[in-house]
């Protein structure tokens, strides 16, 4: 646990129970301060208050009465599509409006931390795909070549439930962007921009608040090193707008496709290898297609992130070729669950944006696609990009007669996971690649993406046995 610093003695409000909100509300305590928790839902203020918490209803007229701030979980809306009226009451008593994330940055640093010969180091991911992925492949890398290493954020642990890091010790954190919007401290020692495609835009209010909200994390000082995937016009504008010059090495630019020159630090893949260039001397390289764990361009760019940042911290090309090489990969992303007369099995169950599904479709060659569920903003009409590799699709979803109407391939309605896997099954020839990854949300017929990935796991071992 790290305790929370600068509200000991005071009130402290804390909005959303779920398991960022309570750990926000220990670490507070732990810190000295006395949280005041609400929470919509009677069952969580239920369990909070079976744990000691005192809740209060922050919606009501002068809640906000000798309270420091109010910490916001990142699955509540605050300002879009419509103001929450908890944060809009914070707002008009004129109380700061921050999150666990915000208290992270403000406690991590202690005075012991001067007697350290090396002092921690936090590494903070955002984008709109691969993070997860490059967050933990970051810390697979650091833990395999010896560093104390700890993953939270998005994935892995609540940033405050964290051990505080010690002698050498590496943090790295996995930031979406609700919660990078929120925090009003937000200083990583690296940070990295993966890439940037349309997702969550009624929550940012549309494309521009959506990339406003990835790049505060590098506006608060700026990171001592960003690394930045330039592929989109808004990673290259980021890039250009943090370096001083085309040679600042303070900025890792990545690409997975283009080579990229110039005076500065550069690190891309081109056809399955990566390269490093610094000063405009190749310094490291790395064959990515005998790295199992991370197959297809998007993965390729994953990789050269993680390759910049870890680069950053030191580590030698050898030492992060040998980690890429043991990294298991991360359920429910390119995930191969089974090979069977000559067929694979691949779960993209998180490829839940038009974009990543795309991604996921490039990897490989002859695909039978089980896609579908809640559309996201923007529309389908991307997926053609990567519908070249496509033989057939097979539609889960309530709505799978629309969204198979829209898709630019041969497409079967099945609605349901048990008929896509049997349709996909009978139809696929050897050197197919049965691949789940829906280019949609999955809350019209599953909790969340982990529970449609294991449904499609369930339906394959039904009958591979
Ligand atoms: P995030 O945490 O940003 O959602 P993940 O690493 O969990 O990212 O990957 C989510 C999905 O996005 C994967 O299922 C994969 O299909 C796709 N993906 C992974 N890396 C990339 C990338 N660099 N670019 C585009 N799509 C990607």
């Amino acid at each position: 646990m790290i305790p929370v610093r600068g509200f000991s003695g005071h009130k402290v409000a804390v909005l959303g129970l779920g398991r960022s909100g309570l750990t926000a509300a220990r670490a507070l305590v732990a810190g000295g301060a006395t949280p005041v928790l609400w929470d919509d839902n009677p069952d969580a203020r239920e369990r909070a208050e079976a744990e000691g918490f005192t809740c209060a209803d922050l919606t009501r007229e002068g809640a906000f009465d000798g309270i420091a701030a109010l910490i916001v979980s990142p699955g509540i809306p605050h300002l879009y599509p419509s103001p929450n009226p908890v944060v809009r009451r914070a707002l008009e008593a004129g109380v700061p409006v921050d999150n666990d994330i915000g208290l992270f940055f403000r406690s991590i640093a202690t005075p012991d931390w001067e007697s350290l010969d090396t002092v921690p180091r936090v590494i903070a991911v955002t984008g709109s795909n691969g993070k997860s992925t490059t967050a933990a492949l970051i810390d697979h890398i650091l833990r395999e070549a010896g560093r104390p290493v700890q993953l939270a954020g998005n994935i892995g642990r609540g940033v405050l439930d964290l051990d505080p890091p010690g002698e050498g010790g590496v943090v790295v954190l996995e930031l979406s962007s609700y919660q990078t919007e929120l925090a009003r401290a937000l200083t990583p020692d690296v940070a990295v921009f993966t890439n940037l495609t349309p997702d969550h835009l009624d929550r940012h209010a549309g494309m521009g608040g959506y990339f406003a909200a990835k790049r505060r994390l590098f506006s608060e000082g700026g990171p001592e090193r960003a690394v930045i995937g330039v592929d989109e016009t808004e990673g290259l504008f980021l890039a250009n707008q943090l370096a001083e010059g085309s040679g600042d090495d303070r900025v890792i630019r990545v690409s997975s496709g283009r080579k990229l020159s110039g005076p500065g630090w550069h690190v891309f893949a081109r056809k399955g290898f990566l390269s490093e260039y610094r000063k405009a001397r190749q310094v490291g390289s790395i064959d990515l297609r005998a790295i199992k764990g991370l197959p297809g361009p998007h993965n390729h760019q994953n990789a050269c992130a993680a390759y910049a940042a870890t680069r950053a911290l030191g580590l030698s090309p050898k030492v992060i070729e040998a980690g890429m090489h043991s990294y298991p990969g991360l359920p429910h992303r390119s995930q191969l669950v089974a090979e069977a007369g000559g067929v694979a099995y691949v779960n993209d169950s998180k490829a839940t944006n038009v974009d990543s599904a795309v991604k996921a479709l490039q990897a490989f060659d002859r695909v039978r696609w089980i896609c579908g569920g809640l559309e996201k903003e923007g529309g389908l009409e991307a997926l053609n990009a990567g519908s070249g590799s496509v033989a057939k699709a097979y539609v889960i979803g309530r709505e799978a007669a629309a969204f198979a109407m829209k898709l630019r391939v041969e497409a079967e309605v099945c609605t349901t996971m048990a008929r896509a896997v049997e349709r996909a099954m009978e139809e696929a020839q050897p050197g197919e690649t049965v691949l789940l990854a829906p280019a949609a949300a999955s809350f019209d017929q599953y909790d969340n993406f982990e529970k449609r990935g294991e449904d499609f796991m369930a339906e394959l071992r039904k009958r591979l046995g």
